[in-house]
């Protein structure tokens, strides 16, 4: 049985009227581990499991690893999580409830991956936050769903930091034969790895992550969220922190929902009116959630935001 759940697809009203098209959201802020990374992570662990995986182990900061503990709680296999220093309290602590061992280790997600792998035993899986064609199978089931609802949208928006979702989505997309509909990957400046990637025309590796969406923090994305742009008709937009911010707080407003910014920015998009988007009529948006930041928080970066632009 899949460890995820089906999520809701419904069409927002509020945001519908504020851009006169038809806007839907795919609710991945409702999976038990606040993310859509509990269908590719859920689906792997299942297979490792099958495939004689005795404990599971890897490496993040927030939504993957709280994604691996939840899988390894309902599968009842032990899990230990690396974390870098720069996680913040409430992940570590959603993981530990979950009752995966979170080990601290190392400055960047970089170190903690390092450790993560040195303590790798032979009936070990590892699992990763994104490269892993067992994560996108998992992810693609998300198409599936919206498939089986019949809603054929002319364009989709989703978040992108290593590119597991995007591959899980162009899967989805193509074993349903939906290989037409656009996909619009959405970034934050600082974390856009793959936007510069798609400009180049090859992988390009940021020295650096400088945006607040951590979340969308990879370094470099992987090879095959580049091989799929050669084939399908992939957009990429990227847009400031204070874009992402102010669209989570619209979200909470509009739908009640937390996101992290790493999916505030899919919904800036939508909300800004984009010109990537704005031939479409009905445009679907994955609400891929995190449960990085609360309101709180999402507030505090607002007004950050706002003292260093000044307004
Ligand atoms: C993991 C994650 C992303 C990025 O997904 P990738 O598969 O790494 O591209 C975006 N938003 C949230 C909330 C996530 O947890």
């Amino acid at each position: 049985m899949p460890l995820h759940i089906e999520t809701p697809l419904i069409k927002s009203l509020p945001i519908s009227r504020k851009t006169g098209q038809s806007i839907w959201l795919k609710m991945e802020s409702a999976q038990p581990s606040g993310s859509f990374k509990t269908r590719g992570i859920g689906y792997a662990c299942e297979e490792y499991v099958k495939q004689g995986a005795k404990r599971f182990i890897a490496s993040s900061g927030g939504n993957a690893g709280l994604a691996v503990a939840f899988a390894g709680r309902r599968l009842s296999l032990p899990v230990v999580i690396v974390v870098p220093e720069t996680a913040s309290k409430r992940a570590v602590n959603l993981m530990r409830s979950e009752n995966a061992e979170v080990i601290v280790q190392g400055k960047s997600l970089d170190d903690a991956h390092r450790f993560a792998l040195s303590l790798m035993q032979p009936d070990d899986a590892y699992i990763h936050p994104f490269n892993d064609p067992l994560l996108w199978r998992g992810h693609a089931s998300l198409i599936d769903e919206i498939f089986r609802a019949g809603l054929k949208p002319d364009a989709i928006v989703l978040s992108v930091g290593g590119g597991g979702l995007l591959c899980g989505v162009i899967e989805g997309l193509t074993q349903n034969g939906w290989a037409d509909v656009p996909v619009i990957a959405v970034e934050t400046e600082g974390a856009d790895s793959y936007g510069k990637s798609l400009n180049a025309g090859c992988l390009v590796e940021l020295a650096n992550i400088s945006s607040i969406a951590t979340t969308l923090g990879a370094r470099i994305v992987c090879e095959q969220a580049l091989a799929y742009s050669r084939n399908h008709h992939i957009e990429s937009v990227v847009l400031s922190d204070k874009s992402a911010v102010s669209a989570s707080l619209q979200f909470l407003q509009d739908h009640d929902v937390v996101v992290e910014p790493a999916c505030g920015v899919a919904l800036a998009a939508v909300y800004e009116k984009v010109a990537a988007l704005s031939e479409y009529k009905t445009v679907l948006v994955i609400v891929c959630g995190g449960v990085g930041s609360t309101a709180d928080d999402l507030v505090e970066w607002a007004r950050v935001e706002c003292d260093v632009a000044e307004c």
